[in-house]
């Protein structure tokens, strides 16, 4: 069957010279390989920043003079070349890892399912770290030559933008995109209209219009109910993410699930394995089941047919942040579903049917797992926790050890959250084709050959940049208006570019203590202000719109920030996102993250700092407990485990000012004589960087879903076991 292919729109009329400028801008390849970004940011550094590095919008506002000029500029064209050569090798895929490991595979398809995914900042479609990884993973996944397709929705306002009154309270800034200055294009259908499906909601039908983002090779396809067919109202259905309304919820994921397979198939998709990237999308199995019991399959069947076939993974320790709905609801909106699958109402809640205290509800993640064959989490202690949280639920006749749910430890994207100067250190002393390796500790060795005075140089270097851009920005809000002074202090003005510097960003939520660390304020102050060994720390996260206590924890830090005391060293940096995460995480020395134990599923923040030097000072939970050797960033606490949160909180914030007042302050402004260089701090940094950076690469939890979870699941079934 004929596959679709959004086309981009020309709208630029760019020069001949220079015209895959515009190609480029449609592909977000660019935002994880620093030469290619460059093409856009050399010609007008200023505006490429004013329009939030969104090459549309950039290529839109430019003046013509300015695009004329590069055509003249031979370092220009040059860099031009270099990057359209790299960009065609990386298309046309010759070599790919996949195709050499799995030749066999490579005519399939996988359907990853994602309500959230973070590309970049210019397609603001993710919260946090749900769609960062899934983010991450498509890029990885085109990189390894995965033959994959993505689905998720498109939020035309996004998640929100946060703002801090003086008080310090979150408030939510709306924004809404231009489609037309995005890098997405519409999905058209053979007569070049809009491609538009459908699902049905109750007494009505939900259109959605289809999006296409591309991701180096992999297309990314987002739906939109903003389509004149809908009702009113139903056409903002998809406008934000992680919407409180029920309602609106179940109906999105209806939409991403079973609208998600919909538009797979009507651009002649066939995938041939599923994975399901957290439990919103598990309504993508009643689809499918539904449409093997249409060609005669019973119900029973037709789900172990595609369990062999889908992959799922759960992200949350956190029974609460496992979405389940009441059975009213699931009987308003699947009615007519039973029927169709050839079940009764009975056997179809009993699908998902969960027990709690205040009855029964229909459980997202443990449909999902109905539905899935291949269950992980995301760390080795998650893959624990989550054993234990689902054994009563699914498997209560096997001893917990035995429930099978593995786990796939995450990763990030190197190429995504390197540093360019640390990149083109990398290039030098772990060769040119280093990145390709990036999961082999053999390759990272090389780290030990960089002169520490080459390393310490860029180290820095990322530092004084962050800390003149946070400045920069803490002044131009203060020049729009709206900003206490005192904000414009809480915002960074007074940030030292040489202290030592923590960051700590991430959602807020309170198992994530944000204020463990200022428990103890009269310690805490004692240590920041100390003659010639100043110490900084930068904040900075959001919490939900509609969660109060997160937004209480917010003000609580943003009040101490706000305090004389501390002369300007406490910072709150407001609407995180990921253009502030690369500044931080390239730029701090230290990242520090203080969850309650065993709450953190993996976290991935400390990852991207670790790749970038920083050296991480974390509760021995998620990723840091496989991570942490001893010798390569600090462990808080132990794994010891207490009777209440009061005495873990307690014994918590003892060994993080212990570590802080006799190690890690210490150890940064302890200089060799000889060189004026913190020699051992540079060793530590360099352990970082060589066990860290290929252990918590995507490029190992990549290849580990492929060898472990979608060869399986793409194999036909008659192939398995059958010999010839
Ligand atoms: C990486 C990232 C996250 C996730 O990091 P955690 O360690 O899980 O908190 C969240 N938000 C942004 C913008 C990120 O880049």
């Amino acid at each position: 069957m004929a596959q679709f292919r959004a086309t981009p729109p020309n709208l630029f009329s760019l020069p001949r010279r220079i015209a895959r400028l515009g190609e480029l801008a449609y592909n977000l390849w660019w935002t994880w390989n620093p030469e290619a970004e460059r093409l856009f940011k050399l010609i007008d550094t200023d505006l490429w920043e004013a329009v939030g590095h969104n090459p549309i919008s950039f290529l839109n506002k430019l003046e013509r003079s300015q695009i004329n000029s590069v055509t003249y500029d031979r370092y220009y064209l040059e860099l031009y070349d270099r990057v359209f050569r790299a960009f065609d090798k990386y298309m046309q895929a010759d070599f790919t890892w996949f195709k050499d490991a799995h030749a066999d595979l490579n005519e399939k398809t996988l359907a990853y399912f994602s309500m959230e995914f973070g590309l970049h900042e210019c397609l603001p479609i993710y919260a946090g770290g749900l769609g960062v990884l899934a983010g991450d993973h498509l890029k990885e996944a085109s990189d390894l030559g995965l033959p994959i397709v993505g689905v998720g929705l498109l939020y035309i306002n996004g998640y929100f933008s946060q703002r801090l009154t003086e008080d310090g309270w979150q408030e939510m800034q709306t924004f809404e995109l231009d489609l037309k200055n995005v890098p997405i294009s519409e999905v058209l259908d053979e007569e070049k209209n809009p491609l538009l499906i459908s699902v049905v909601l109750p007494g009505r039908r939900l259109y959605a219009r289809v999006w296409e983002a591309r991701v180096g090779r992999v297309p990314l396809y987002l739906l939109d109910s903003n389509v004149e067919q809908n009702e009113f109202k139903d056409r903002s259905l998809t406008s934000r993410l992680y919407n409180s309304d029920p309602d609106v919820r179940i109906s999105q994921y209806l939409l991403q699930g079973v609208g998600g397979i919909r538009a797979l198939r009507a651009m002649g998709h066939t995938p041939n394995a599923w994975h399901l990237n957290e439990g919103h999308s598990a309504f993508l199995g009643l689809e499918l089941v539904r449409e093997l019991v249409k060609q005669g399959l019973p119900f029973e069947e037709a789900r172990l047919q595609l369990r062999d076939h889908a992959v799922f993974t759960t992200h949350t320790p956190v029974p609460a942040g496992n979405d389940e709905f009441p059975l009213w609801q699931i009987d308003k909106f699947f009615a007519a579903w039973w029927t169709e699958l050839g079940l009764t109402r009975e056997q179809f809640i009993a699908l998902a049917a969960n027990t709690q205290e205040w009855g029964e509800t229909f459980s997202m993640p443990i449909l999902a797992m109905r539905f899935a064959e291949n269950v992980n989490g995301v760390s080795e202690l998650h893959g624990q926790v989550s054993r234990k949280m689902w054994h009563k639920s699914l498997w209560a006749d096997k001893p917990v050890e035995e429930v099978p749910i593995t786990h796939v430890t995450n990763g990030i994207h190197t190429g995504t959250w390197l540093a360019r100067r640390m990149r083109g250190l990398f290039d030098r002393y772990l060769g040119p084709e280093w990145i390709e390796h990036a999961d082999d500790p053999l390759m990272w060795e090389y780290v030990e050959s960089i002169p520490d005075r080459d390393l310490w140089v860029v180290r820095r270097h990322l530092k004084r940049k962050m800390a003149y851009y946070i400045r920069e920005r803490a002044r131009k809000r203060w020049i729009k208006g709206g900003f206490h002074p005192i904000q414009v202090i809480a915002e960074g003005a007074l940030l030292d570019p040489y202290a030592l510097t923590i960051g700590f960003a991430r959602r807020f939520a309170p198992y994530k203590r944000a204020d463990l660390i200022l428990s103890d304020l009269d310690r805490l102050l004692k240590l920041l202000n100390v003659p010639n060994q100043p110490l900084q720390i930068i904040f900075a996260g959001k919490s939900h719109p509609d969660h109060e206590q997160g937004k209480r924890l917010i003000q609580e830090v943003y009040r101490t920030v706000k305090l004389a005391e501390n002369g300007g060293r406490l910072v709150f940096l407001e609407n995180y996102d990921m253009n502030i995460a690369r500044y931080l995480v390239q730029g701090v020395d230290v990242w520090m993250n203080t969850p309650r134990r065993p709450n953190e599923a993996s976290g991935t923040s400390g990852m991207k700092a670790a790749l970038n030097g920083v050296l991480n000072f974390s509760i021995l939970d998620g990723w840091w407990r496989e991570g942490f050797n001893g010798k390569n960033g600090w462990a808080i606490g132990n794994e010891q485990e207490f009777a209440s949160t009061n005495e873990q909180d307690k014994y918590d914030a003892n060994s993080l000012y212990d570590i802080l007042e006799k190690e890690l302050i210490p150890l940064y402004y302890k200089q060799r004589s000889s060189d004026g260089l913190p020699g051992e701090w540079i060793a530590r940094v360099k352990e970082c960087i060589r066990t860290l950076g290929p252990a918590f690469s995507t490029r190992r939890m990549v290849k580990e879903y492929a060898e472990r979870m979608y060869v399986p699941a793409l194999q036909d079934d008659e192939e398995e076991g059958v010999e010839e």
